[in-house]
């Protein structure tokens, strides 16, 4: 298929997908970064758990990261992600400490499979998918299943837009971002998936308890995370040590 471009998206589709981004962000804090501060040395961690899980396909482990390039102990370490773990930037297994997760990478499989140069790697939901590409800066290819039907969905796409899709009908379902006490992971992640189509979102909501949201293309799911992955391995570099 021919490259379906961020460009296509128009003014008013912009508007309304920007409106979306402020109520998501309003119902997961971290996304408002300056509301969330982190330490210098909280980024440099958590950098680096992003530089780790693209580069090894998996989450790191404490001594990974505190080995070598960071300069920080393990101590230090396992401190810093116990505080991104507390403010919802990473998920961490409450009894091991082992990183379960770093927004848009899951440690543990999920629906959503992405593949980029010789890795495979989990995404968090349907928009974290996409915010491997755009955080990445290169093509990645997902493979995901409709949650009514179970039928395989495949999409590929960058940081600029959608390469590939099917099925064509396919469209991304967010659910209705709401402040939680809960982690994102646990409650809104689940909520964002890949359909085969818009009536197999219509079908699936018939069965759910709380089905209000949002049914998007895919191109307008690849905008919304453009605007929470975008730079976010280049933000505040000199923050950023030595990764
Ligand atoms: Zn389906």
């Amino acid at each position: 298929m021919k490259k379906i471009s961020l460009d296509h998206l128009r003014p008013p589709d912009r508007a309304r997908l920007d409106a979306l981004v402020g109520q998501v962000e309003q119902a997961v804090p971290i996304l408002r970064e300056r509301s969330v501060p982190l330490s210098p040395q909280e980024r440099q961690v958590w950098q680096a758990v992003l530089h780790r899980f693209a580069q090894f396909g998996r989450a790191p482990t404490v001594g990974e990261l505190s080995s070598g390039r960071t300069g920080l102990s393990p101590e230090v370490t396992h401190a810093c992600l116990e505080r991104l773990a507390a403010k919802d930037v990473i998920v961490l297994d409450e009894r091991s400490g082992e990183i379960l997760g770093a927004y848009p990478f899951s440690a543990r499989p999920t629906r959503h499979r992405v593949s980029f140069d010789a890795q495979t790697v989990y995404a968090m939901c349907a928009v974290d998918a996409l915010g491997i590409a755009v955080m990445l800066g290169r093509e990645v290819r997902i493979e995901s299943r409709c949650p009514l039907c179970g039928g395989a969905i495949n999409v590929k796409a960058d940081a600029e837009g959608i390469t590939h899709l099917e099925p064509a009908s396919a469209v991304v379902w967010l659910g209705e971002p709401r402040a939680r006490a809960t982690c994102c992971a646990d409650w809104l992640c689940p909520e964002i998936n890949f359909f085969c189509s818009d009536e197999h979102v219509n079908q699936w909501r018939l069965g759910q308890a709380e089905a209000s949201g949002y049914t998007l293309m895919p191109l307008e799911a690849l905008y919304l995370a453009s605007r929470f992955f975008a730079g976010l391995l280049q933000r505040h570099p000199e923050e950023g040590g030595k990764i």
